[in-house]
């Protein structure tokens, strides 16, 4: 008799790194279901949601649920501005509770099983498989795409995030004195310590965050104070508020046990320098289950083998974060702004393989003919 409650694939955390895993592997004919503590994927996001030209080539991605921008305003602390742009390079903003909800709906379209309002707390190891008692459900492989603070790996007692930048931000309807066709980036080391403010144009809102590392508290308040002349944010009404921890310590290890894995945040895929996490989420959700598919039905090699050899250790990023940790006075980035050095570090961040030698800056119009 077929074993109903059995599964090949169960994956805890119905965001970006869980869904394009749980896609790619009911493609691969496995039978697999997702666990999301949320009531749905899309409900109380903690992230901004800009997906670098890397991720958007990652995923199929409707149009409607995203804008392209081109350019980068970066400010300094007493707000002097320079625009950059690299040839051919955009980032795309997202609807982020739309996009999960329509990556979800793509998933169960592939077969995936999925189980909100369902959060995780107890899984043990029997034999060759997984049982969680909670669901009285048992399965061949288990993976933890269940974000920075990861019950699977405590579960497992694998590897753990254990340094963390703090988000803050706030959603408006709309802007109207903010130009839309950039990300505004503010350098400072008081208010954005160890990491950037930000205001981000998305498709039919805005946002404006500030993220800090642990010696700062994070002061949302201050930063829409400072830089209200140019925003006018006491004119519009906040539609949300979220806030998070962004995971900045690098891979954590061990990132998986025999038949368990973890992959997202809860591995530490993380940029430690630019606190970005959606492109290696989507990658390595990818390829983990291509992996695991090829493990189960195939006798492919473990997974965690395979990627341990594939997943980039980020060593120079991290000795970037130990430097951003410690920033320099606001006064430096302000005599800094502008100059070619800063100009092309700037662009090696935001671009970067596509930054390139020299320093050459372009209006938004050049830009696009550049591209075309
Ligand atoms: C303020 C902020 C802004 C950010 N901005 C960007 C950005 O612009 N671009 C970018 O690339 N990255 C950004 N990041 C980082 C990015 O959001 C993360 O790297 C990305 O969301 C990681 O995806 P994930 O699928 O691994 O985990 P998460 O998105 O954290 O999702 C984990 C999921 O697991 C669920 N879950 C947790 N525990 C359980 C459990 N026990 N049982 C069941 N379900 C569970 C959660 O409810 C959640 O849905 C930002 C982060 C923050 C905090």
């Amino acid at each position: 008799m077929k074993d109903t409650a059995a599964y090949d694939l169960v994956i805890v955390g119905a965001s970006f790194a869980g869904l394009v895993c749980a896609r790619a592997a009911a493609i691969r004919r496995l039978r697999t279901l997702v666990l999301e503590a949320k009531r749905d994927p899309g409900a109380r996001i903690s992230t901004t949601g800009i997906l670098v030209k890397e991720a958007a080539e990652e995923v199929d991605i409707p149009p409607h649920l995203t804008r392209t921008v081109h350019g980068v305003r970066l400010y300094s602390p007493s707000l002097r501005s320079v625009d950059l742009f690299a040839p051919g390079y955009y980032f795309l903003t997202s609807n982020t509770a739309d996009l999960l909800r329509w990556l979800a709906r793509d998933c169960q379209t592939a077969g995936v099983q999925m189980r909100c309002s369902t959060k995780l707390d107890r899984a043990v190891r029997q034999g060759e498989m997984i049982f969680l008692p909670q669901l009285g459900l048992r399965t061949r492989y288990l993976v933890g795409a269940d974000g920075a603070r990861s019950t699977v790996a405590r579960l497992f007692d694998l590897g753990r995030n254990t340094k963390f930048l703090t988000g803050l931000e706030v959603e408006f309807p709309e802007l109207p004195m903010a130009d839309p066709d950039f990300l505004h980036c503010f350098l400072d080391s008081r208010l954005a310590r160890g990491y950037l403010a930000w205001v981000a144009p998305a498709p039919g809102f805005f946002q404006a965050g500030l993220a800090t590392n642990e010696d700062a508290k994070p002061d949302l308040r201050a930063f829409l104070t400072h830089t209200e002349k140019l925003f006018g944010f006491s004119k519009v009404s906040v539609k949300e508020r979220r806030s998070g921890r962004i995971p900045c310590g690098g891979l954590v290890y061990p990132f998986a046990a025999p038949r368990v894995l973890l992959i997202g945040d809860a591995a530490g895929h993380v940029s430690p320098l630019t606190g970005g996490g959606i492109r290696l989420a989507f990658r390595y959700g990818r390829r983990a289950a291509q992996l695991i598919a090829d493990h189960l039905t195939r006798h492919g090699p473990p997974p965690e083998a395979v990627l341990a050899r594939e997943i980039p250790t980020m060593r120079k990023k991290l000795i970037l974060r130990r430097v951003m940790n410690a920033p320099p006075p606001n006064w430096l980035y302000d005599m800094a702004i502008g100059t070619p050095l800063m100009n092309w570090f700037a662009r090696k961040i935001y671009f970067h393989r596509r930054a390139g030698l020299g320093d050459r800056l372009e209006t938004l119009e050049q830009h696009i003919k550049s591209s075309v």
